[in-house]
């Protein structure tokens, strides 16, 4: 007998890589182009190391209370992380602990599978259909629990209120997690829907729209009792989860509107250029309503070879394996100036 043997064995999530190149187009992991708000620039120079010799406050009411402000919620109602990971991690274990597998897409956040993996959560991955759309009967059956990504990641497709309200409905009797990472950019949010259902757990980000993925916080927005219980398994775990400078950065972060809107803005219009000139290149992909498309192209060359040519001219995209998505690369939408030269570079290798 060895202690091998009853080791946690986990097959891990594989981020997407952060080479230290210069000049380097970053597209391959869906950060924001631009800086995050001005003025987390400035409360962050105002900072001194003493500040860091005390415990962060364990309740994180400074950043929960920003959020329940700017999203006209009760404090009670929003649960805070290390990154929406640690918040959809914290919810896996609060929430899934029947017998019955939860229900996914077998095409979404990959990290959904590596979570029920460690964890020793029974899952079923629910096909998408061919257009990569979700079928929505596929969750109506007997089930542990659901995890749905709306937009969907990586095929930046959206599925409608009315669908996801089908599928809150449709169970009950357990947790439906929407994890709403990408809906700044232009998505619909269900946020509204757990006044009507206590059994919905919306998750979102700082990572994307708020340009604060280094920081790392994420946030869940649910009925108080589901919040309480992610509480007492979070209390269970680690009192201090969130750090003190993410605490105030993020609240500040938070209440900057004017500045949100106008990047999100600015990366949707981007965006909408890119798919434009893509669709021209003979590239295809599903309607993405996210700050990434996730294209295919209908030309001889593969995608490997469009990856790597990208690669020798500083730009790296991000390229997922598996059957359905092999044909696939997801590029995330940088500055005007970045698309352009993707583009620029993209006719050339294709030519
Ligand atoms: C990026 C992403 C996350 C994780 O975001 P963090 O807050 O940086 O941990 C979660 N879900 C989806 C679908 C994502 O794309």
């Amino acid at each position: 007998m060895s202690w091998e043997e009853n080791v946690r064995k986990v097959v891990p999530y594989v981020p997407g890589e952060q080479p230290k190149i210069d000049n380097l187009i970053k597209i391959n992991t869906n950060e924001n182009p631009y800086p995050p708000s001005p003025k987390v620039q400035k409360a962050l120079s105002e900072y001194s190391s003493d500040d860091f010799r005390k415990y962060p406050d364990p309740t994180c009411a400074e950043l929960v209370d920003a959020l329940a402000t700017v999203y006209s919620r009760k404090s009670s109602e929003i649960f805070v992380g290390v990154g929406s990971d640690d918040v959809l991690a914290t919810a896996f274990l609060t929430f899934f602990n029947s017998d019955k597998p939860i229900l996914f897409p077998d095409i979404t956040y990959s990290f959904y599978d590596v979570w029920a993996n460690v964890y020793r959560i029974p899952f079923k991955q629910m096909p998408l259909r061919a257009d990569f759309s979700i079928d929505i009967n596929d969750y109506m059956g007997e089930n542990g629990g659901v995890v749905i990504a709306n937009p969907n990641a990586p095929t930046g497709l959206e599925l409608s209120t009315e669908f996801v309200e089908k599928i809150i409905e449709a169970n009950r009797d357990v947790v439906v997690i929407v994890d709403e990472a990408y809906v700044d950019f232009g998505g619909k949010s269900v946020v509204d829907l757990i006044d009507k259902y206590d059994n919905l757990l919306v998750v979102r980000t700082f990572s994307k729209s708020r340009s604060l993925a280094g920081l790392r916080i994420g946030y869940a927005i649910g009925c108080e009792k589901l919040i309480k219980y992610m509480l007492d398994v979070k209390y269970s775990i680690n009192s201090y989860t969130m750090n003190m400078p993410s605490l105030k950065l993020g609240a500040i972060a938070a209440y900057d509107k004017e500045y949100f809107e106008l990047t999100t803005k600015k990366v949707i219009e981007t965006r909408e250029w890119t798919k434009k000139e893509l669709k021209d290149l003979g590239f295809s992909f599903a309607d993405s309503h996210t700050n990434f498309i996730f294209a295919k192209y209908n030309g001889e060359m593969s995608r490997d070879e469009i990856a790597s040519k990208l690669r020798e001219r500083k730009i790296i995209v991000r390229c997922f394996n598996g059957d359905k998505v092999k044909d696939y690369m997801r590029i995330s939408i940088g500055t005007d100036e970045e698309m352009q030269t993707v583009i620029k570079e993209l006719k050339d290798i294709l030519k």
